[in-house]
């Protein structure tokens, strides 16, 4: 838990002497961020790695219990805490490349890793967006307006089962091999669009109640 932004800074030290060419991306939560993250990163600045490191901001400690963290506005009881914003802290860290995305929107994150692979410096990508699970707070339901309200469906003629959304790996996404079609599991939808942009027939419609 929160080693893989030193780790990361590590093994890119190794590739740099090889002169291998490969770059590192390392993957951390934002609670795990605060816990352990932060040192990392001021490591990865202050010896001159070139890492790209994506802070996954979900807005809660989601993997060990749904807890409240610094970033999340209430504290350990559930009260209210100042918010610790995680571009402030990197930005104070000394790093310059810094960006904040919506994960769902697939054109922006490839965007953001190009921009960051171009780069002979580190970078810091935040991807913003609530855990599916998160019983939302006020300040949740104001910056993401309408989040979780949609659902998906997929118009079955107009499907012909190339299973392009279905490698996103979202679990709600069902291929059926006789029909040669993918379904929607309506209860497990969240609406967030990811498959719609994969899809090259526009079968995935927004579902209307
Ligand atoms: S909209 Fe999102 S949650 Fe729903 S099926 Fe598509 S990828 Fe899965
Ligand atoms: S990407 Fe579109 S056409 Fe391909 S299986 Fe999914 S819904 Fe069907």
């Amino acid at each position: 838990m929160g080693a893989s932004i030193s780790m990361g800074h590590g093994a890119q030290k190794v590739f740099d002497k090889l002169e291998n060419g490969k770059r590192v991306v390392s993957v951390i939560g934002d609670s795990t961020f605060f816990h352990t993250g932060i040192n990392s990163l001021m490591t990865v600045i202050y010896n001159g790695s070139n890492t790209i490191n994506v802070i996954l901001d979900n807005r809660v400690t989601a993997m060990t219990g749904h807890q409240e963290n610094p970033g999340s506005g209430k504290n350990a009881c559930g009260g209210p805490a100042p918010v610790t914003d995680i571009e402030d802290i990197v930005r104070a860290l000394g790093f310059k490349n810094i960006r904040t995305i919506n994960p769902n929107d697939l054109d922006e994150v490839e965007d953001a890793l190009n921009e960051s692979l171009a780069l002979d410096e580190p970078s810091v990508i935040i991807t913003r967006w609530p855990c599916a699970l998160k019983k939302l707070s006020a300040m949740d339901m104001e910056e993401f307006k309408g989040v979780f309200s949609n659902k998906n469906y997929i118009e079955e003629e107009v499907c012909i089962g190339c299973r392009k959304c279905v490698r996103s790996g979202c679990p709600a996404l069902v291929f059926n091999k006789e029909k040669k079609k993918t379904a929607i599991d309506l209860l497990q939808c969240v609406g967030c669009d990811v498959c719609t942009q994969l899809c090259p027939t526009g079968a995935i419609r927004k579902k209307v109640d």
